[in-house]
């Protein structure tokens, strides 16, 4: 018996969770502190031990969601204060190189926060070594799950061993791509859709001038709109700037010379070419290749009171709200109000959540869609900048 966060003494839950990235170290925190037993298996390397990946957006948007959870499980001070670069505003970048920004929110000033993901998954990891109740094994990919049975088969990909468990609870908070959501599509009722839009993105890179400072102004998301594609760019602590290119697939498979690609940035990025440096825009692009973008809607979350999907798992959306990992990290705070409001009771728990949960998801999803049509295209409206000074006042 433990005495639990809630006060009442009650045995433990064992609750194993599939993915530790963003969700997955973040509900293992959230667990951790409410005193059950948490075993949080990742299919990767511990991120803390390897460099970088890269196409993998680098850095993300922070918005209140997310700090909301950071600040439960005492991270928002230091994410924030140490680590986070404020965005006040779009930047918009017109073709001539002129420049006009747009606040996010001229009345109170409010903004988000540029944080470097791995930066941020490490730091959830590290926090979950200060919890005895928290085992982290890495180099274990689930291949196989009884969901009903609370059973999990991984390979340790290290090892080659295959490794058995059970658990009271299974969290799947591993991705877009989720293997714990695959074996719930076994169930009867559940619905499921997947889109992939035809934009890729490619990641480049803005370096630090050769003083060490950034660029451009620090405290924007930079944006060139450019109506059927955009390049968008966000500061990273080291003063450069990740940039992204989202663009139809069969735009990027026509630039494949040198010539090209430079013809291209002149067109239609002219301002970046210097920014980028020419040498290493070719690198950049010619050593990647685009990333797909998918949108997952799925439902119910739950399988009786065995298994729970949350975060890309459960509702993948395209970037273009800049609300995947806040979605997912307000998934493990509503969570949490659950256990405390039903005592941790999971047929409970897990019913409520997937019942309400899906209708905010699905909306979500539904903006992030629409705010790819805003960004790239309607942000440079004469109408859209009107209505938002209307709108500011
Ligand atoms: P993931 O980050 O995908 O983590 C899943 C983990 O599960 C991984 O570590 C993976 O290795 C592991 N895993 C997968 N399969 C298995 C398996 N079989 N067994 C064990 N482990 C497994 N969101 C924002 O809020 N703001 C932004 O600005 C933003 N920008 C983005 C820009 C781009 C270009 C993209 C692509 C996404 C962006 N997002 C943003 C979305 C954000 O990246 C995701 O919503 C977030 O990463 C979801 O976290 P997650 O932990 O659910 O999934």
């Amino acid at each position: 018996m433990t005495t639990l966060q809630n006060g009442h003494s009650k045995k433990p839950l064992d609750v194993a969770i599939v993915g530790g990235g963003l969700v997955g170290s973040l509900e293992a925190l959230y667990l951790a502190k409410r005193g059950h037993r948490v075993r949080l298996y990742e299919y990767r390397e511990d991120i803390r031990k390897t460099p970088q990946a890269r196409g993998r957006s680098i850095n993300l948007a922070l918005s209140i969601r997310g700090r909301r959870a950071l600040k439960d499980v005492g991270l928002e001070a230091h994410m924030i204060e140490q680590h986070g670069i404020p965005m006040v505003g779009r930047m918009i970048h017109r073709l001539d190189g002129s420049t006009y920004d747009i606040p996010y929110d001229a009345r109170t000033n409010q903004c988000i926060y540029s944080v470097g993901r791995n930066y941020l998954n490490s730091l959830l990891l590290k926090e979950s070594e200060n919890y005895h109740n928290v085992e982290r094994s890495f180099n274990h990919k689930l291949i196989e799950a009884n969901l009903k049975k609370g059973s999990l088969t991984f390979l340790n990909t290290a090892t080659k061993e295959e490794v058995n468990i059970n658990a009271d609870l299974i969290i799947g908070a591993d991705g877009a791509f989720s293997a714990v959501r695959k074996a719930m599509m076994k169930q009867p009722l559940f619905d499921y859709s997947q889109k992939y839009i035809e934009h890729g993105y490619l990641e480049l890179c803005i370096p630090a001038d050769e003083s060490g400072g950034f660029q451009m102004p620090a405290s924007y998301l930079h944006i060139w709109p450019r109506g059927t594609f955009m390049m968008i760019a966000l500061p990273n602590q080291d003063c450069s700037w990740t940039v992204t290119l989202f663009m139809p697939f069969e735009n990027f498979k026509e630039l494949d010379t040198e010539e090209k690609l430079i013809d291209f940035f002149e067109k239609y990025f002219p301002d970046s070419i210097p920014l980028i440096g020419r040498k290493r825009l070719i690198e950049d692009f010619f050593s990647g290749s685009p990333s797909p973008l998918v949108a997952v809607k799925c439902r119910p979350y739950n399988v009786d009171d065995k298994a729970l999907i949350i975060g890309d798992a459960a509702h993948a959306v395209v970037p273009f709200y800049g609300q995947g990992m806040n979605a997912g990290f307000e998934d493990c705070t509503l969570l949490d109000q659950l256990f405390q409001k039903y005592n941790d009771n999971l047929a409970d728990i897990l019913t409520e959540f997937s019942s309400s949960r899906w209708r905010d998801t699905y909306a979500i999803s539904d903006l992030a869609m629409y705010n790819y049509i805003e960004m790239r295209d309607l942000v440079t409206r004469p109408s859209y900048r009107l209505r938002k000074a209307f709108d500011d006042l």
